[in-house]
Order: structure tokens, then C-alpha cells, then sequence
């Protein structure tokens, strides 16, 4: 948990490479694996159960580190799963933003890829979370965050 939110760290820089720096709030939102259900006892009494149901808005995160990147009433969430590689994480983060900025900005190219015009993609190369060109593989390679 802790190497991911190391990564979520970085979330304001990668949102600073897609254009927003300083525009926008980022927030991170740490939820614990949940810890073992504690043992069952049968109950001596009559009891009641509700069941409700609310908003999904309302409903619990699941366990995992969650970056919450709101820009005015726009907002995504990104969650970073237990077990994720630091640098995967970083590209998961990284190309979960780009997303809500290009959808933002209505399709502009960012982070733009150098002489094309489409945005570059977030991946993992060498074992290192990376923008690339998702034409010209090794055309443009720039480490996110
Ligand atoms: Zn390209």
C-alpha cells in the first residue's frame, strides 16, 4: 500500500505534464484491506434486518489506494489495486487522468506526441512507467510523472 501511494504522489505531476498545473484538486483517498469478518455467534434473540440501498456514489470503496482528480464539478477516480507493480500503478494513474483531461479538453492531444498529432500512451517500458508513441513504437518515449 505504501509504494502506491508513493505513486499517487505523483498524480499532480502527471496531471502538470497533461496541461492542468495548478488547475486542478487532487485528493487521495486510502482504503485498508478489510480486515477478517469477526467470528460468527448466533443470535439468542429475534432480530431485524435492513437491507438499503443508496446512490452508487454511496457505496463503499474497495480496498486500495483511490486518486480523485476534480477539476470544478468535473471529477475521475482512479484506483490503484493492491499488488500493483509501482511502475504499473504509475501508468494505470497516468493513463487513467489522460483520459478524463482528453475528455475534458474535447480530444486534445495530451500529452502531444512530438511531430504527430495524437496524444502519446502510458505504459511500461524497461520496467519503467512511460508516455510512448502509440504509432511508432521507440519514436517518443518521456517517463510520466
Ligand atoms: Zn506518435
Amino acid at each position: 500500500m505504501r509504494s502506491l501511494l508513493l505513486v499517487a504522489d505523483r498524480a499532480e505531476a502527471v496531471v502538470n505534464s497533461l496541461g492542468l498545473e495548478g488547475r486542478c484538486r487532487i485528493d487521495v483517498v486510502t482504503v485498508p484491506a478489510e480486515p477478517p469478518p469477526p467470528p460468527v455467534s448466533l443470535p439468542t434473540t429475534a432480530y431485524r434486518s435492513i437491507l438499503s440501498f443508496g446512490p452508487p456514489d454511496e457505496l463503499p470503496l474497495e480496498p486500495g489506494v483511490h486518486v480523485v482528480a476534480s477539476l470544478g464539478d468535473d471529477r475521475t477516480r482512479i484506483q490503484l489495486v493492491p499488488g500493483m507493480r509501482p511502475a504499473e500503478a504509475l501508468a494505470h494513474l497516468a493513463d487513467g487522468l489522460q483520459g478524463w483531461v482528453i475528455e475534458l479538453t474535447h480530444g486534445a492531444a495530451r500529452p502531444p506526441c512530438p511531430g504527430h498529432p495524437h496524444p502519446m500512451r502510458a505504459g511500461v517500458v524497461d520496467g519503467t512507467a512511460a508516455w510512448t508513441c502509440p504509432a511508432r513504437p521507440g519514436h517518443a518515449i518521456a517517463p510520466i510523472g
